[in-house]
């Protein structure tokens, strides 16, 4: 049985690309896996976090994953900073990782933008973090939306790296579950852009959380083209939005985009995107639903956290304390 590792930033509700490309695929994975899955407030405050709203956030979160499908019973969520072997091991990674690879990585980029000096340091060894996030838990694959495939081969330099410097193949080589469809849905605004739940535009984003009228309300916003819907796969290139919105609806059904053009191709957007509303809606509102009950049990959110906590510090602690002797921190 494999150890899956995988986590989600509490920086707002998760968005639809949170769900196809990774809490979805978490979800399946539970059934033949020992599946550990975090809520990495560590990483969050990378960037500014409100400390009310990143409270509130992670319990929002929890509820979200548990409303999915997140079994606590025969599986483990926390949130990350409850563990402190993380924050050990990714000071080690620190010393492991050098420079040059942190310079190499693209989303550092891409969040830092042209103010990088401006930038918190957390967000440049952000990366660091990821990889004491799995090797805390030796855990061997990781389920992941694209954006991800960058850090988690980082993951695997730092592990090759401290089992060169220290002797001994202490670290396994990790593997990342991305999905064939779905791992990376793009903005509602921009077909070029990824959806995330931290863009400061609601509108580019469907929250897992969203009731009927607001997806109603996205969708019909949704930047499109102004042609219809091609017959063939070949017709949507160079159109990032029609692709996007095709792809979201094939990832939902479970079906492939040209078994949702042969059925919709020819269609203008306007019966399209009422069309994959529908879909949406019927993936959506029993999780929203699940997620509004849940969240008026908060006692309950933080006992599961910590029970969470409580059970991956027992598979942690070892492993970061014999990476620590193996370095010769004295005990
Ligand atoms: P933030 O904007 O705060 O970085 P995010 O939406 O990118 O938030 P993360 O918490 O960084 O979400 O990522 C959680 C998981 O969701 C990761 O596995 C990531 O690869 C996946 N993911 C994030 N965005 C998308 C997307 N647009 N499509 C598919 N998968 C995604
Ligand atoms: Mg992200």
């Amino acid at each position: 049985m494999r150890r899956i590792f995988s986590g989600i930033q509490p920086t707002g509700i998760p968005q639809l690309g949170n769900y196809l490309g990774a809490i979805r695929n978490w979800v399946g994975l539970q059934r033949d896996n020992e599946c550990i899955f975090c809520l990495v407030d560590m990483h969050a405050i990378t960037v500014w976090q409100d400390p009310a709203a990143l409270r509130e956030q992670t319990l929002a979160q929890t509820a979200v994953l548990l409303a999915s499908g997140i079994d606590v019973q025969r599986h483990i969520l926390f949130n990350q900073s409850a563990v402190t072997a993380h924050a050990r091991l990714a000071w080690i990674f620190n010393c492991v990782a050098r420079l040059g690879w942190l310079n190499r990585m693209t989303q550092f980029k891409d969040k830092a933008g042209k103010d990088r000096e401006n930038h918190s340091a957390g967000l440049y060894v952000y990366p660091d973090l990821m990889a004491a996030d799995i090797l805390t838990y030796k855990a061997t694959a990781v389920p992941v939306g694209d954006d991800q495939r960058q850090h988690l081969e980082l993951t695997n330099d730092i592990a090759q790296k401290f089992n060169h410097d220290y002797g001994l193949d202490f670290f396994p080589i990790v593997e990342a579950l991305i999905p064939p469809q779905g791992a990376r849905i793009m903005s509602l605004r921009d077909g070029t852009k990824k959806m995330s739940k931290s863009d400061p535009s609601a509108q580019s984003r469907i929250e897992m959380t969203d009731d009927a009228d607001t997806i109603a309300l996205k969708i019909r916003r949704a930047k499109t083209d102004p042609e219809p819907l091609p017959a063939e796969e070949s017709g949507l290139e160079n159109r990032p939005e029609a692709r996007n919105l095709v792809t979201i609806y094939a990832t939902l059904q479970q079906c492939s985009i040209q078994d949702v053009l042969n059925q919709h191709g020819g269609e203008g957007f306007g019966p399209f995107k009422k069309a994959l509303t529908d879909v949406l809606v019927q993936h959506i509102a029993p999780i929203a639903d699940e997620t509004t009950r849940l969240l008026k049990e908060p006692g309950f959110l933080r006992d599961t956290l910590r029970d969470g906590a409580r059970r991956a510090n027992v598979i942690a602690e070892p492993i970061v304390a014999e990476a620590e002797a193996l370095v010769g921190f004295l005990k």
